[in-house]
């Protein structure tokens, strides 16, 4: 189990202190790895901080705001500083306005974008010295089914979704000689704050979920944790700028 073996490695996690982040910081967490977890919501991180010390794990809460630059380096250049390296990047924030495209405002195209897409760019950039520092790094974005579907009330999601794989694909091939690999994983429907609203709001998505989804079932933070470690592990050092789904058959059915 070597090759999956994430002891002595620091990882980084935006969005870290809940949903996805969350399940894949506890998935790294007991594969080996210390974990900082990163985010503006400190209650909800000193939950996520209880269960991953439960993990015997060292991890420790860096306060964060991806929508500004120095946020993203400074928390960065902090976390390799405080724990001597940095190996694991997971891009992982994210959110949503959920509009047709003509109601949209161009502020609203920003929070989007500059959330999920350009905060990406700015962390892995930031990371990139670290991980050459330390022989070689694993970048992985946290797409979307919007990386590769549509849908009407997701013009500047959708954008960013798709950006990220494009994104990790021109840095997979920049950094390869680096032994940096960089790879995306993309979520199906998953239980979590972003979709528990929709849920709620938008009659019958709960029933369409579950009709269109093979595995029959939401999928969970949990199911997230495999997937991060082998991206995370030597097991997957010849593996880069690839998008792997995780969402119960969703962008293979019919
Ligand atoms: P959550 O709302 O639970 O998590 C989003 C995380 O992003 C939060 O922890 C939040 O931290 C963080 N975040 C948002 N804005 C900022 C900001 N400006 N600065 C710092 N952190 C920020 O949703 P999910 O777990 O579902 O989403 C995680 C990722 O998965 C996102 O990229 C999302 O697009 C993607 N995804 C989710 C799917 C789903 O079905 N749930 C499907 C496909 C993709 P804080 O609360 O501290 O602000």
């Amino acid at each position: 189990m070597t090759g999956f073996d994430l002891k002595g490695r620091v990882a980084f996690v935006t969005g870290g202190n809940g949903g996805i982040g969350l399940g894949i910081a506890k998935g790294l967490a007991a594969a080996g790895a210390t974990v900082v977890i990163a985010g503006r919501n400190k209650a909800k991180a000193q939950a996520a901080l209880s269960d991953l010390r439960a993990l015997g794990a060292k991890a420790d809460f860096a306060e964060l705001d991806v929508l500004k630059e120095a946020s993203c380096r400074q928390a960065i250049d902090h976390a390799a500083g405080q724990f001597g390296r940095l190996d694991i990047l997971v891009n992982n924030a994210g959110t949503t306005v959920r509009k047709q495209p003509q109601d949209l405002t161009v502020a609203d195209w920003h929070l989007v974008m500059d959330t999920n897409l350009t905060s990406a760019f700015v962390c892995s950039q930031a990371a990139y010295p670290h991980m050459l520092k330390a022989g070689g790094g694993k970048i992985i974005n946290i797409g979307s089914m919007m990386s590769i579907f549509a849908s009407a009330y997701a013009a500047p999601y959708a954008a960013s979704k798709g950006g990220i794989v494009q994104m990790a694909k021109s840095m997979a091939v920049a950094w390869a000689k680096d032994n940096i690999q960089v790879n995306c994983i993309l979520p199906g429907w998953i239980d979590t704050d972003l979709t528990r609203s929709a849920r709620e709001q938008v009659p019958g998505l709960n029933e369409r979920v579950l009709s269109r989804t093979p595995a029959q079932r939401w999928g969970a933070p949990e199911d997230f944790a495999g997937i991060a470690v082998f991206l995370a592990a030597p097991a997957s050092d010849f593996i880069t700028g690839t998008a792997i789904p995780v969402d119960g058959g969703f962008s293979v059915q019919t």
